[in-house]
């Protein structure tokens, strides 16, 4: 593709926005801009290709197309059965799955829709049954009532949030948290990683209706095998939240026993993160799952997004290519030399390194907050996200870590020597940090200082590096 093609599509579409309304297009092209000075490590975040964005601008959008392909509730749909089994059929051959839903609207959406595949599947109430072949109306109060009682007595077993869990994994905070009766497991203190006899306890204990794995924010592998064959000996239905690493699965890195697809009994993702797709979500299964996960929209979806879809299309086609195998590898080369860069710096990381595309930095040594440490790097150039650590004295707001990931930086061509690079300069905001004080005298756990002219250098030395590695290349807005 030349070069003038690209921008040219994306110089047209800003005119066009701008005759209607300017202040979006100068928004957009100044997105760009941000986007493209900053050194991007926030480890959920990517770069999606031109041809995935560009999928997502059209009329496609405008279609409404509830249903699945081929069996829709509106006419004229013969255009999104295109892309929708498209995508799905990428997605299909990717990872090896039986099956592929492709609607979800993003990663927390195609959770719920696993969730109440799952629930539907699963609870043996004559109620449910019913309300599942459109019986509705037969059902009695008496009978909806025991129904939602049912429905709200069981039980999951994930990954604790302060371990690397995410919020939808049962947690008060998210609709499972109140779906579920919840109970999670979290880490060996001592090494960090998750002790799976620890977990088969608990399976045994709790007797969950769903097991999950799956995390965002704990740097290592997790062996599905025995994820699955703890499932196994509790009844459990075993789910896979690989929202992170899926880019990693996609990339032949994860195989065997850290492949979820062939141990799960259904995975969920976003396409967005190391996948590198358009914003959205997916389920993975295999036929038993597959005619209650299609049931997505307008069980819990509104209704599918075309024009998403279209761009997932897109971007699982890209996904298939050996260079996308060549990336997912050097997403964790790049991961690793980041953390062996920190390590030798003095830094304390979680688990004491990484085998994926993330680092959990324990910030408590520097004598920061995680919230302390991530706005210091900020003001020095550096994007990342506070995290709690296992067992963080200081909550899930103020925090002690600071989540890295290189799917981004991968993306825009870094490797290993500036990814060192990367290291000195969070070693040198993190070291040259202080914790501040509040106005009475007492440690604030937010506020901090930071010689404004370290932070300046350290910003200047930044886009030093990113200078030799330009974002999108091919699109000149100018
Ligand atoms: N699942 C995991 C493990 C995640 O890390 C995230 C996002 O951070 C999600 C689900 C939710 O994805 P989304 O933001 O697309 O809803």
């Amino acid at each position: 593709m030349s070069l003038n093609a690209e921008s040219t599509a994306f110089r047209s579409a800003l005119e066009v926005i701008r005759a209607v309304e300017p202040r979006v297009a100068d928004a957009i092209g100044a997105e760009l801009a941000d986007q493209r000075e900053s050194l991007k490590l926030i480890a959920s975040e990517n770069y999606a290709s031109p041809a995935t964005l560009l999928a997502m601008g059209n009329w496609f959008s405008d279609k409404y197309a509830e249903g699945t392909v081929g069996r829709r509730f509106y006419a004229g749909c013969q255009n999104v059965d295109t892309v929708e089994a498209l995508a799905a059929e990428h997605a299909r051959e990717l990872f090896g799955a039986a099956h592929a839903y492709v609607q979800p609207h993003s990663g927390i959406d195609a959770n719920l829709v696993a969730f109440w595949a799952v629930l539907a599947d699963r609870v043996e109430s004559p109620a449910l049954k019913k309300a599942q072949v459109r019986q509705v109306n037969e059902l009695t109060e008496a009978d909806w009532f025991a129904l939602r009682r049912e429905l709200g007595n069981q039980r999951m077993l994930g990954m604790s949030l302060d371990a690397g869990g995410h919020l939808t994994h049962g947690f008060r905070p998210n609709i499972s948290g109140k779906m579920f009766d919840q109970r999670s497991y979290g880490t060996d203190p001592a090494t960090g990683l998750i002790d799976y006899d620890k977990v088969a306890e608990a399976a045994r204990e709790f007797k969950p209706l769903i097991l999950v794995a799956g995390y965002s924010a704990y740097p290592r592998k997790v062996n599905f095998r025995i994820m699955r064959e703890i499932a196994d000996e509790v009844g459990a239905t075993f789910m896979v939240d690989m929202a992170h690493f899926a880019g990693l699965v996609a990339g032949k890195v994860f195989t065997g026993d850290f492949d979820p697809v062939p141990h799960a009994h259904i995975v969920t993702t976003t396409t967005h993160k190391s996948l590198r797709g358009p914003r959205g979500g997916m389920v993975l299964c295999g036929p038993e799952l597959a005619d209650q996960v299609d049931r997505g929209c307008p069980m819990v979806l509104g209704g599918p997004l075309p024009h998403v879809m279209a761009a997932k299309a897109v971007a699982l086609a890209e996904a298939r290519r050996p260079e996308f195998a060549d990336y997912a590898q050097r997403i964790v080369a790049n991961a690793q030399a980041l953390a062996e860069g920190l390590l030798r710096r003095g830094a304390k990381l979680v688990t004491g390194g990484t085998d994926n595309h993330l680092v959990l930095i324990d910030v408590s040594g520097y004598g920061l907050t995680g919230r302390q440490a991530e706005q210091a790097l900020l003001d020095s150039g550096i994007v990342t996200n506070r995290n709690a650590v296992p067992q963080d004295p200081n909550g899930a707001w103020y925090t002690s870590g600071i989540r890295i990931g290189t799917p981004a930086l991968t993306t825009r061509g870094l490797g290993t020597a500036e990814m060192d690079a990367t290291a000195e300069l969070i070693h040198a905001v993190l070291t040259q940090t202080t914790a501040g004080a509040n106005a009475d005298g007492t440690p604030s756990k937010a506020k901090y200082v930071l010689d404004a002219a370290l932070a300046d250098k350290v910003s200047k030395q930044a886009s030093e590096l990113l200078a030799t590695f330009p974002l999108y290349p091919a699109v000149n807005l100018a």
